[in-house]
């Protein structure tokens, strides 16, 4: 008679029936029943259960009757961040978080070290936060266009190891694990600017000021700077309870290594044909290092070249072909191929009204048509594919607010790319769905471009 009337939960862990983060949610004018076998499962429904709820105050709550039987078809269902090129706050990261857990994304990839700031305390390297942590000035705007003027004042920021912890913490209460990304050997010269003496030539250097690719990358014949790298991830996977681990590898230009004199004895001395596989054995020295601790090695698609590393996990953003020769390799793979996954590109043609970005165009039907299973790859070889994410580089996105609004709403474009039933996908459907939704983002205050919202 609607007096007893409750939400009940119940796990059913040996319910093979209902996968690891699936979930039945059955909502009866008695009470709303949630079954699952996981605590992600049941953390799910809820979050499926808060978008059918009113957003507006109102005296009786209505919900309507439902019987959903839910799973996502993908397991990686990522959000990335670039915190060096701009830095965000503990709060703005936690705000990050809630927006994922909202759209049912479980990995946060979280960029945490660039040629541009090194943003993670490293006990035992204090210099890392002191030194690699500030650039002394940042160029404006796009080069080409302002001819390299800068704006003349310091910028920086880091993350201590209490503000991880705390992170963490409020990432596992939402089911996100966290995959912290070290970069090397390319994209190293905030370290190197701190710590010359793991480059080829010896330095100086200063954390940089512009965009870009930089030559000075961390020396492949040094045995002290496997030292130095292995002591920095020694205290990553004592923070991170994750078994994932981003080593990077991206955009290592070889110009210092073919003209190190230690780089190429390492090379005589290994045996190894050329300085692509210099950065190949440069990998799997790292891979076995963490392995060893019990990590999974992500890098970006260029560790394919020179010979992947056993066991190493290849995120593909050089288009899809990467992630292809991976996965035909039995390697497992994460899709986030430039197009249409990388949300620091524009998402509208008139670029004159949008604020300036890199590059590119990915707008919202692309992302939420992606299918991250490529078709050229062989039928028994899609398991390994994993899922996508999308990437939020902040070279162009110097706050909080701009992030959110390049994320969203093409993030949740994604999440229904990397959850939904590709049958049971229709963009019109997303976008009337999405319109409602947008009331939830209004009052969680959140900066979405709302184009998609047809003007009456
Ligand atoms: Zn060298």
């Amino acid at each position: 008679m609607g007096l007893h009337k409750a939400i009940v939960f119940s796990i059913t862990p040996f319910d093979t029936a209902i996968k690891e983060e699936g979930y039945l949610l059955n909502i009866s004018s008695d009470e709303i029943r949630i079954t699952a076998s996981t605590g992600a499962g049941s953390f799910y429904a809820i979050q499926t259960l808060i978008q059918l709820l009113p957003v507006e105050q109102q005296t009786r709550l209505k919900i309507p009757a439902a019987a959903i039987a839910d799973e996502p078809q993908y397991k990686w269902r990522g959000m990335h961040l670039d915190c060096s090129r701009h830095f965000f706050s503990k709060e703005e990261i936690k705000k990050y978080l809630d927006l994922m857990a909202l759209y049912k994304f479980n990995t946060f990839h979280w960029h945490l070290t660039d040629d541009q700031g090194w943003r993670i305390e490293i006990k035992k390297y204090p210099l890392l936060t002191q030194i690699s942590s500030t650039r002394k000035e940042t160029v404006i705007g796009h080069p080409k266009d302002t001819g390299n003027k800068f704006d003349r004042k310091p910028y920086s920021g880091y993350y201590s190891q209490e503000d991880i912890k705390e992170i963490i913490a409020y990432a596992t209460e939402r089911h996100i694990t966290i995959v912290p990304e070290i970069e090397m050997p390319g994209h190293s010269v905030a370290a190197l600017a701190a710590y010359p003496q793991y480059s080829c030539t010896g330095g100086p250097f200063e954390p940089m000021t512009i965009w870009g690719v930089s030559n000075e990358v961390f020396c492949a014949g040094n045995d002290s700077t496997f030292s130095f790298i292995e002591n920095i991830l020694s205290e990553v996977c004592a923070l991170f309870p994750g078994k994932y681990i981003h080593i990077g590898g991206d955009e290592c230009p070889k110009d210092r290594w073919k003209t190190c004199a230690k780089c190429q004895a390492r090379i005589k001395k290994e045996k190894l044909a050329n300085e692509a596989e210099l950065q190949s054995y440069f990998t799997k020295r790292i891979v076995n290092y963490l392995t060893a601790k019990g990590k999974t090695v992500i890098g970006w698609d260029e560790i394919l070249e020179g010979g992947l590393a056993p066991g190493a996990i290849v995120m593909s953003w050089r288009g899809t072909s990467g992630g292809i020769a991976a996965a035909e390799q039995e390697h497992y793979v994460v899709m986030s191929p430039g197009n249409p996954c990388y949300f620091d590109h524009y998402q509208s043609k008139k670029i004159n009204e949008e604020p300036l970005a890199i590059g590119g165009y990915n707008p919202l039907p692309a992302v939420y048509d992606y299918v991250p299973t490529p078709k050229k790859l062989s039928p028994d070889k899609t398991p390994y594919i994993l899922g996508a994410q999308g990437n939020v580089w902040t070279e162009y996105i110097p706050d909080f607010s701009h992030v959110e609004y390049m994320a969203l709403p093409r993030m949740c474009a994604l999440a229904e790319a990397l959850w939904t039933d590709p049958e049971n996908k229709n963009y019109k459907g997303f976008i009337r769905r999405l319109t409602i939704q947008s009331k939830l983002l209004d009052a969680k205050n959140v900066n979405y471009d709302n184009k998609f919202i047809k003007k009456k």
